[in-house]
């Protein structure tokens, strides 16, 4: 049942963009509606799509 849990913790976790776990990738999800990694966030900083 735990497992579940953390799965799904793991998932909020997971960059759209390159699929790399990180923790700033909810952090960005929750500031700009993003589920990217600081990586792809300056990526898309830098090339607006
Ligand atoms: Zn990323």
């Amino acid at each position: 049942m735990t497992e579940i849990k953390n799965d799904k913790d793991h998932l909020d976790d997971y960059c759209e963009e390159c699929g790399c776990e990180d923790e700033s990738v909810s952090q960005n999800l929750l500031m700009f509606g993003y589920k990217i990694c600081a990586s792809c966030k300056i990526s898309k900083t830098i090339f607006p799509i």
